[in-house]
C-alpha cells in the first residue's frame, strides 16, 4: 500500500517523503506558526509530540512576506527550511482582503509546486452534528484554476481575472487522486466540475480524468456536477464515504469548507498540500482574529493535519497513538473549546490529551 501510495503506475513519483534524520536520529520539520492563533495551537501540538515522544525535532521559521522582482515572495532562510527538511507543518496566515501581499498561502503552494489539497473531514464521537458517520476525501487541485493569480483591469470598471486549467497540473492531480484513493482503500473516485458551462477549462480537467482512470481499472470512476454534489452531499452525505472527490481548485476549497461544516466546523478539519520534493501540512481554518490570543483556540485541525503529516512521514504509529488519546477526549466530553461547546482553554485540552497517552 506504501508504494502505491508513493508511485504512479507510470513509475513517476508521486509525493514520497525522502527526509533526512538529525544526529539524534529524529526528523527536523519546518515549523510555521502562523498568525492569529496560530502560535498558541502550536503550542498544543508541540506538548503534545513532546509527551508522545515523536521522533520529530522542530525548526521554526518565519514567513514574513518579502517583495523579490516586484512579487510576494517567501524569506530564502524559510524556503531553505522546507526544501532541506521537505516536510513542513504550518499554521494560519492572515491574508490582506482585496489590496496589499498576495497570499502568503498561494505563494507557499506556488514555491514548493504542492499541487494536490487533500482534506479529510469525518464526524467526531461525541460531537453531535445532524449527521453522525460523514467520513469524505476531498482532493483540490491546488495550484492553478481561478487562483492562478492572473487578474487585470481591462477597462475602468470592467475586471478580468483568468481561469487557467493545464493538462500537466490535471494530470498530476488526478493520478495523486487515484493513488491515494488505493492507498485508503476506497475504490471509488469521482470528479466533480462544471464543465457544462466551463466547456474547455473544466472540459479539458474532466478529460484528462477519463484518461487517468483508464490507468486505475481497480477503481471505479464517474462524475458529478458541482451543484448536484453541494444538494446531494448537505441532504445526505453518507454515499459520499466510499468514494474519493477530484476537482479544480476554487471547488475543492468552498466544498471542502462544506464538508468541515456537515462535522462541526473548522476547528476539526485538517489537510495537506502535498508536492513531489515537499509537502507541507496545516488546519484549514485560518487565523481567528476574534479568539487570538485568549486561548481558546481548537488544537484538534492542527493537531489532526500533524497526524496526516506522521502518517506521511511512516510513523503511522506514532500518529495512531495521538489520535487515538485526542479523539477520546473529544468522545469524553468533558474537555472541550467554546466552538465545541465547552468551558475549556487550548492548554486545558492539550493537557487532557497528553492525560490520555
Ligand atoms: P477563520 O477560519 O480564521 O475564522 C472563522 C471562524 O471560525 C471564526 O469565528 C473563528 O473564531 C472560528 N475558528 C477558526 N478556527 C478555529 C479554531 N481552531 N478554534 C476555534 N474557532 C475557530 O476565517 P476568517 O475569519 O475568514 O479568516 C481570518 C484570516 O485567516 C484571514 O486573514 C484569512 O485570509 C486567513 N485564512 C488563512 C488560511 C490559511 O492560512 N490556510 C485559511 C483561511 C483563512
Amino acid at each position: 500500500l506504501q508504494n502505491q501510495r508513493q508511485y504512479s503506475s507510470k513509475g513517476e513519483r508521486v509525493a514520497k517523503f525522502n527526509g533526512v534524520k538529525d544526529a539524534n536520529g529524529n526528523y527536523p520539520v519546518s515549523l510555521i506558526e502562523g498568525d492569529g492563533i496560530g502560535p498558541e495551537i502550536a503550542v498544543a501540538v508541540k506538548d503534545i509530540f513532546a509527551a508522545a515522544k515523536t521522533p520529530i525535532t522542530w525548526e521554526p521559521i518565519s514567513v514574513d512576506p518579502i517583495i523579490k522582482d516586484g512579487r510576494t515572495a517567501i524569506p530564502d532562510a524559510a524556503i531553505e527550511s522546507i526544501k532541506r527538511n521537505k516536510i513542513a507543518l504550518k499554521g494560519p496566515l492572515a491574508t490582506p482582503i482585496g489590496k496589499g501581499h498576495v497570499s502568503l498561502n498561494l505563494t507557499l503552494r506556488r514555491t514548493f509546486n504542492l499541487f494536490a489539497n487533500l482534506r479529510p473531514c469525518r464526524s467526531v464521537a461525541g460531537y453531535k452534528t445532524p449527521y453522525d458517520d460523514v467520513d469524505t476525501v476531498l482532493i483540490r487541485e491546488n495550484t492553478e484554476g481561478e487562483y492562478s493569480g492572473i487578474e487585470h483591469v481591462v477597462v475602468d470598471g470592467v475586471v478580468q481575472s483568468i481561469k487557467l486549467i493545464t493538462r500537466d497540473a490535471s494530470e498530476r492531480v488526478l493520478r495523486y487522486a487515484f493513488q491515494h484513493a488505493q492507498s485508503i482503500g476506497r475504490k471509488k473516485v469521482r470528479v466533480v466540475h462544471k464543465a457544462t458551462i466551463m466547456k474547455m477549462s473544466d472540459g479539458l480537467f474532466l478529460n484528462v480524468a477519463r484518461e487517468i482512470a483508464r490507468e486505475y481499472p481497480d477503481i471505479e470512476f464517474d462524475a458529478e456536477l458541482l451543484d448536484n454534489t453541494c444538494l446531494k452531499m448537505t441532504t445526505d452525505p453518507l454515499p459520499y464515504n466510499d468514494k474519493v472527490l477530484v476537482m479544480p481548485n476554487l471547488y475543492g476549497d468552498i466544498l471542502s469548507d462544506m464538508c468541515a461544516g456537515l462535522i462541526g466546523g473548522l476547528g476539526l478539519t485538517p489537510s495537506g498540500n502535498i508536492g513531489d520534493e515537499c509537502s507541507i501540512f496545516e488546519a484549514v481554518h485560518g487565523s481567528a482574529p476574534d479568539i487570538a490570543g485568549k486561548n481558546l483556540a481548537n488544537p484538534t485541525a492542527l493537531l489532526l493535519s500533524s497526524m496526516m503529516m506522521l502518517r506521511h512521514m511512516s510513523l503511522g504509529e506514532y500518529a495512531d497513538r495521538i489520535e487515538k488519546a485526542a479523539f477520546a477526549t473529544l468522545a469524553e466530553g468533558k474537555v472541550l473549546t467554546g466552538d465545541l461547546g465547552g468551558k475549556s482553554t487550548t492548554t486545558d485540552f492539550a493537557s487532557a490529551i497528553i492525560n490520555k497517552l
